[in-house]
């Protein structure tokens, strides 16, 4: 860490900043130049962060030299993390689809329009059962009995099951029956909530919070990894903006820009992303242009009678078009669209 101090600072404002840096047990390294002071803090940088220096009389910047998400960076991992859940692998070249309804309605419309989602190349099902709803008089989900169709319907199909968990009490029921779980962007900085799935070793789907930087997704993520989950699958979708014509601004740099920081899979929500299906498919196709491991896209048979999100949801015919589309636009980039499925295998990560 490095601290600048400001042109005017005085010798008794360097040697009280020194003497309390000492006394915190680090070593320094001074440079007087002609206009400015610098002082380099030698020591474990992490534990310096959470100390005021800023707060010292003559200090202008304190700079960090490290990141401030250490397991998630590249600094800490050079190759690509793989996160596998039965045929689907994240990372490392290999792109996996999930598809599904936004919300699990009832047994029979998930059974319905799973078959063409899995028939499409999705290898993941997704379906809620616990939704985030903005409003508490709309369809919340089925709660337990969504996730028991979700777990039914992935076993007859021989796919693995994501779903949201909202709440840190309802982590052990969801686990219990899907093989990844998902963080919604509303809870990306409920720390509590991403400290119990790090204790998971389930992957964990993080999607962006709305109105998150790069930088505080990135944090949210090392709360998982620093409990010992190396599972973590980042999801792009989209941030709020003064756009109103889509739901949420889509930000396709994140997903590159992610890439180069990180070394988790970096996947791509283009349904709440856009919030219309005439979207869904021109951004996901951008998607994996730009590097994307794997997209997340609502799939219904009947948009117009979903109970939840039904303007944003892909009929399954569109949905495999989609399919065909990124497995094109990945082969012209070296990389591989993973399909189609086997039977549900380990679930874990390849680091
Ligand atoms: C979802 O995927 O069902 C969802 C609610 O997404 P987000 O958390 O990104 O809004
Ligand atoms: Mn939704």
């Amino acid at each position: 860490m490095i601290i600048v101090l400001k042109p005017g600072a005085s010798k008794e404002d360097v040697d009280r900043l020194l003497e309390r840096i000492h006394g915190l047990g680090y070593r320094t390294h001074l440079s007087r130049g002609e206009q400015r002071t610098i002082v380099g803090i030698i020591g474990d940088e992490d534990k310096a962060r959470s100390e005021p220096f800023e707060a010292f009389p003559g200090v202008e910047r304190v700079l960090p030299i490290l990141t401030p998400y250490k397991l998630a960076s590249r600094e800490a991992h050079a190759g690509d993390t793989v996160v596998v859940a039965g045929p689907a692998r994240f990372g490392g070249g290999e792109v996996s689809i999930i598809g599904g309804p936004c919300a699990v309605e009832g047994r029979e419309m998930l059974f319905r329009i799973a078959g063409p989602v899995k028939e499409a190349g999705a290898v993941v099902l997704r379906g809620g059962a616990f939704k985030p709803r903005t409003s508490p008089y709309t369809f919340q989900g089925l709660g337990e009995e969504g996730l028991r169709y979700l777990r039914e319907c992935g076993d007859a199909l021989g796919l693995p099951v994501v779903t949201e968990v909202m709440d840190t009490r309802q982590v052990g029921l969801v686990e219990r029956y899907a093989d990844l779980l998902q963080i919604g962007a509303r809870n990306m900085q409920n720390f509590p909530l991403l400290s119990e799935v790090g204790e998971s070793r389930k992957p964990v789907i993080l999607k962006r919070g709305l109105s998150a930087t790069v930088k505080e997704f990135l944090q949210s993520a090392e709360y998982i990894l620093a409990r010992g989950n190396p599972n973590v699958i980042l999801c792009e979708r989209g941030v709020r903006s003064f756009e109103d014509s889509v739901r949420n601004l889509f930000d396709v740099s994140a997903i590159p820009n992610l890439k180069k920081a990180s070394h988790l899979p970096v996947i791509a929500d283009p349904s709440h992303a856009t919030g219309r299906a005439d979207l869904v498919v021109p951004v996901a196709r951008a998607a994996i242009a730009a590097g994307a491991d794997g997209l997340l896209v609502d799939v219904h048979d009947d948009p117009a009678k979903a109970l939840v999100d039904g303007p944003q949801a892909l009929l399954p015919a569109a949905f495999a078009a989609l399919c065909e589309d990124a497995r094109r636009i990945a082969e012209v980039l070296g990389r591989t669209v993973v399909g189609p499925v086997g039977s549900v295998g380990p679930v874990g990560a390849r680091v």
